[in-house]
């Protein structure tokens, strides 16, 4: 994406481009795309979760199955539907949310509220329209009153992300959010430790890059400058593995 396509959506962001006074126009043109390189290091040495699918993978239609009728936890009893996931099956990215909230609850599709009017401009940022890529979250039902997830409840659910992603075979990951990537990385650690490096995931190996949750962006709005520093960091990521450039 280039130009005035690509301010439009660091605008609806909230990025400012810092251009030098003195740059010539092409240069203050890509200016926002080699700022401050991510440094890229090997493996993060973290223990992986056993998310090996218990399920067997099967096929979307059977897993949506699945998922519909679950009844693992208690969350059960308080959703008003499950939240399977939504995008294209051939995506070559996966992007992994936490949770459903009220409003996803509501529709049983992931990231339909303010912070998944952001997460489009995050996706849209990197030329991703959102359904060019499949959404999905740790957790398939709502934690009433939006709580964080309970260990047993990912324990439970984890399973279903695991089937997904053995469906999918996603060329790259993005974890949003605290609570999506220290259950994939199966760590404690803070986002800041998290983001800004490349993990791998799985036995596939798939690359997974970390950042903030856009409702965190959201309330916090000083800090989607570094979330734009890792959305290009998927990207090139992206373009490394896929081969596209
Ligand atoms: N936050 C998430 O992590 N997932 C959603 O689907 C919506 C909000």
């Amino acid at each position: 994406m280039h130009g005035p396509l690509r301010n439009e959506y660091l605008e609806a962001l909230g990025i400012d481009r810092w251009v030098s006074r003195n740059a010539p126009p092409e240069a203050a043109a890509n200016i926002a795309m080699t700022r401050a390189p991510v440094p890229v290091s090997a493996p993060a040495p973290i223990r992986q979760p056993d998310v090996t699918p218990i399920i067997p993978a099967g096929d979307w239609a059977g897993l949506r199955q699945q998922v519909a009728g679950c009844t693992a936890c208690d969350l059960c009893k308080t959703r008003t539907q499950t939240v399977f996931g939504v995008g294209n099956t051939s995506a070559d990215w996966l992007i992994i949310g936490e949770a459903p909230g009220a409003e996803e609850d509501r529709q049983g599709e992931p990231f339909v509220g303010r912070a998944g009017q952001l997460l489009n401009a995050m996706l849209l940022a990197i030329g991703l329209p959102r359904e060019t890529v499949f959404i999905a979250n740790i957790l398939k039902c709502r934690p009433p009153g939006n709580r964080d997830p309970k260990p047993e409840e990912v324990s439970r659910c984890l399973p279903f992300l695991a089937a997904q992603i053995a469906l999918l075979k996603p060329k790259i990951m993005l974890a949003v959010g605290r609570i999506a990537a220290q259950n994939l990385l199966a760590t404690d650690a803070p986002l800041a430790r998290l983001r800004g490096k490349l993990h791998h995931f799985g036995e596939a190996n798939t690359p997974l890059v970390i950042t903030y949750h856009p409702a965190y962006l959201l309330r916090t709005p000083s800090d989607k400058r570094k979330a734009w520093e890792d959305l290009k960091f998927a990207r090139a990521t992206y373009s490394r593995v896929a081969g596209t450039h």
